[in-house]
């Protein structure tokens, strides 16, 4: 949509293909239903929160940033605010509100949109493209001097998104990295469905590789029948794709504020006050009591015996499994339920400058279907938003040619 409006206002006659039945079917789950539409931070920022090839995004990003994404809804009449972590939500908390008015913007460019049309396949022939496309049972082709492939990733495919531009761009010789889930909850060796719905909030996650910290952040996280989800995991997930998700170790750090003598003298003083309760209720006070059975058995204590009777080493090893909670990944969720897909169109096969494909002029790729993401924030969107830009501004200038 931003890529129609995009060449559209800079003179291109665009038409915009979509399978579905109205635009923006993804765009309206995004954030819960609130849209995260940018990260209000420098170009310099959304580059270094992008995991996978962020110095092919550097230029299109640095051309058209958070600030423009920000100022181009702002100006189509949606309010937007910051929130935590700088990212940007419509004042409304609406994720239609963006829908809405890029519709709006398209509108006003004079962007034909045709709906319910699923593109099948695009060919290229003395310069000029001609799309396939199946409309309500039909077949049809339409001709086009540029064509902008925006099919996203494979995530979430009842949105729409299902691999059909991979599948276009695999046909043209257009390498395709392998396709991965990405900011994906994590299924875990452990059985923590006991803990399903429990929230750690402040808590730290490190993910390991061999002797290779690959994450350690702040911040919040949730435990499910299947193992553990929330912002903190999904990050993790996207720093976890070079090698199997087993292959990797998790830990959580459930006391981040207190350094270890601090944490044994709080143990200390805690086991004395409750010198003649089971472990599993003089611990109470110190984690979530659903918490309390893992973390003992991390430790090697028996939940029965007393506060008073613990020896030093008993309370080190319950320290150290507050401090390092230990988790192991066996898999991650279906690509199906991941945020964003890892993998997608080879970026040394596209000029980074206008998104177009090296060996097919006037073919651009832009948004998810790139190998380019990013972790949550709203940089995932603003991937979108800059690589469109940079295509719909080099298609239009090369209808001008
Ligand atoms: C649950 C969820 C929440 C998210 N929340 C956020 C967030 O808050 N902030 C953020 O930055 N990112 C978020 N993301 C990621 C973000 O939504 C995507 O990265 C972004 O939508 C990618 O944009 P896109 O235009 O490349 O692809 P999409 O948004 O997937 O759009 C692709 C479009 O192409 C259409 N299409 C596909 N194939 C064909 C075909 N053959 N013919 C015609 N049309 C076709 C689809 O119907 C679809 O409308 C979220 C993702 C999910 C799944």
């Amino acid at each position: 949509m931003l890529a129609a409006v995009t060449a559209a206002e800079a003179g291109a006659d665009v038409t915009v293909l979509e399978r579905n039945p109205y635009a923006g079917k993804k765009l309206r789950i995004t954030g819960k239903g609130r849209c995260n539409v940018t990260n209000n931070c420098s170009p310099r920022e959304v580059v270094e929160a992008t995991t996978s090839n962020p110095k092919f995004l550097f230029g299109a990003v640095n051309r058209f940033g958070p600030s423009d994404v920000m100022a181009f809804f702002e100006s189509a009449g949606v309010p937007l605010k910051t929130e935590r972590g700088r990212r940007v939500f419509p004042a409304s908390d609406r994720a239609t509100d963006i829908r809405d008015a890029m519709v709006e913007r398209m509108r006003e460019a004079a962007v034909k949109v045709k709906y319910n049309v699923r593109v099948t396949g695009i060919e290229e022939s003395e310069g000029t493209w001609t799309v396939r496309a199946v409309s309500n049972g039909e077949r049809r082709t339409i001709g086009a001097d540029r064509v902008i492939l925006a099919t996203g990733g494979v995530s979430y495919p009842a949105t729409g998104s299902t691999g059909d531009g991979h599948r276009m761009l695999a046909k043209l010789g257009v390498r395709v990295t392998e396709l991965k889930p990405s900011l994906v909850p994590i299924v875990t060796k452990e059985d923590f469905s006991p803990l399903s719905g429990l929230t750690l909030k402040n808590v730290r996650l490190t993910a390991t590789h061999a002797a290779d910290m690959v994450y350690a952040e702040m911040g919040e996280m949730m435990f499910t029948h299947f193992g553990v989800t929330g912002p903190l995991v999904l990050s993790a997930s996207a720093n976890m794709q070079r090698h199997a998700p087993e292959d990797y170790r998790l830990s959580v750090d459930l006391k981040p504020a207190l350094s270890p003598e601090e944490l044994d003298r709080r143990l200390a003083s805690d086991f004395a006050k409750y010198a003649a309760r089971d472990m599993v209720n003089a611990s109470a006070d110190l984690m979530p009591k659903s918490l309390i059975p893992f973390v003992l058995a991390q430790a090697g204590v028996d939940p029965r015996e007393k506060a008073g009777s613990l020896t030093k080493e008993e309370r080190a090893a319950i320290g150290g499994a507050l401090s390092g909670f230990r988790i192991t990944p066996v898999d991650f969720r279906p690509i199906e339920e991941a945020i964003i897909t890892s993998g997608g169109a080879d970026v040394r096969e596209i000029d980074p400058r206008t998104m177009e494909v090296k060996a097919h002029p006037g073919l651009y790729v832009i948004g998810e279907l790139l190998d380019v993401n990013a972790y949550t924030g709203g940089f995932n969107l603003q991937i979108a938003f800059s690589t469109a830009h940079a295509a719909g501004v080099a298609a239009a200038e090369r209808m001008k040619n």
